[in-house]
């Protein structure tokens, strides 16, 4: 068990080229990771003074005022909303997900993600707004300032932005609006890095509270994700998320939450149920050192000569090698078939199961994402697509 776990569960390891899916497991993680795991795992410590300290290097990194180590930025959207609903209000926090108290999140149609059902977990109530004429091709407009202005009624605590290359235009106009009408922007910016300037880019534009995965490209824990943002905000997310079943007379507070603007002690919160532990509290900021600190020219580079080596194996197959210049993150590989998804299902039931990204799979094209591909898989990787294509 202890040196092949999965083989004494008879579960087969897989070779990653679709990127750090939740669903293959998200990133494969620095020995050094592991090991600031191990070391946390084997000691008793605050967790309040923890995600203290934690703050502290996440705002180091991001530029935002405060930040939370989450279970996940699904987790982090979930908190992100509960904050923005309750603030300081102990009742609020104990009503969620219900309450008769103002719970509107307002969310443009082109951003309405699978992951908007995390905003809605915490008991917020969406309301779409804008247009969709980018998404269906129908035209060339984005989100504009007079559609969230119309949108405003007291009942609206935030709005949500789900960031990407082609929203990004898009994000000045939503914060400007946001902060006249006194409510905060939540970013999903989950799988937003690389590059690494996007940890700060968010934050220094305006945004009041953005969620990033921990298990993507940060490398850190599976199960693990970053709240940033004003530190009122992110207080409240980390109260709704603590264990509470403290006593008031003992209770020391983390740093981050003010006693003075509770009223009371909250009980668990809408977060309890995805606590992080110190283990991936340990983990993420040991990744997110890591990722601060890497050369990302340098690693591109590396990633770009293996998927050379590769591409230089599929000889007489369309393979067009993407750049992370145009990417916005690593460099790809764009495998062109007919029958994309015929052909990905096949490369999934191989022995060795082979994962190539499906998101280009409309247009006929099954993209190669090295993002978390082993170094040893590469050769492998290209036996099967050369028997499968
Ligand atoms: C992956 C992803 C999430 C969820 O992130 P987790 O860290 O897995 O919870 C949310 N939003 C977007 C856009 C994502 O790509």
């Amino acid at each position: 068990m202890m040196n092949d776990p999965y083989a004494a569960l008879g579960v087969r390891r897989r070779i990653n080229a679709a990127g750090a899916l939740t669903r293959l497991g998200g990133a494969v993680m620095a020995p050094e990771v592991v090991e600031a795991m191990a070391a946390a795992s084997r000691a008793s410590v605050d967790i309040g003074e923890l995600q203290d300290a934690a703050s502290t290097r996440i705002a180091e990194a991001t530029g935002a005022e405060a930040g939370l180590v989450t279970t996940g930025a699904a987790a982090a959207l979930t908190l992100a909303a509960a904050a923005s609903i309750a603030r300081w209000d102990v009742a609020r926090m104990a009503a969620l997900p219900h309450g008769d108290f103002p719970r509107d999140i307002l969310i443009p149609r082109t951003h309405r993600t699978g992951y908007a059902h995390a905003l809605a977990a915490s008991g917020a109530r969406l309301v779409d707004i804008g247009h969709n004429d980018r998404g269906t091709g129908a035209g060339v407009r984005g989100l504009e300032a007079w559609e969230i202005e119309a949108a405003l009624s007291p009942a609206v605590v935030a709005m949500a932005f789900s960031v990407n290359a082609t929203s990004l235009a898009d994000l000045p106009t939503a914060i400007a609006a946001c902060r006249a009408a006194g409510i905060p922007l939540i970013v999903d910016a989950a799988a937003q890095l690389p590059p690494k300037e996007n940890l700060k880019r968010f934050t220094a534009l305006g945004a009041d509270l953005v969620a990033f995965s921990g298990g993507k490209a940060l490398g850190g824990p599976q199960a693990s994700g970053i709240l940033a943002g004003k530190r009122d905000l992110v207080a409240s997310a980390l109260l709704q998320q603590l264990d509470m079943d403290v006593a008031p007379e003992t209770w020391s507070p983390p740093k981050l939450v003010d006693r003075a603007n509770l009223r009371g002690l909250p009980h668990h919160g809408i977060g309890r149920g995805f606590k992080a532990g110190k283990e991936e509290i340990v983990g993420l900021l040991m990744a997110l050192d890591r990722f601060v600190k890497a050369d990302d020219t340098a690693d591109n580079a590396r990633l770009e000569a293996r998927l050379k080596t590769i591409a230089a194996e599929l000889d007489g197959h369309k393979v067009t090698l993407v750049p992370a210049s145009i990417t916005g993150r690593v460099p790809v590989l764009e495998i062109a078939v007919s029958e994309a998804l015929a052909v990905s299902a096949r490369l999934q039931r191989g022995d060795p199961p082979v994962h190539l990204s499906e998101r280009h799979a409309a247009r006929g094209v099954l993209t190669l994402d090295p993002q978390v591909l082993l170094p040893e898989h590469d050769a492998p990787l290209a036996a099967a697509l050369r028997a499968v294509l």
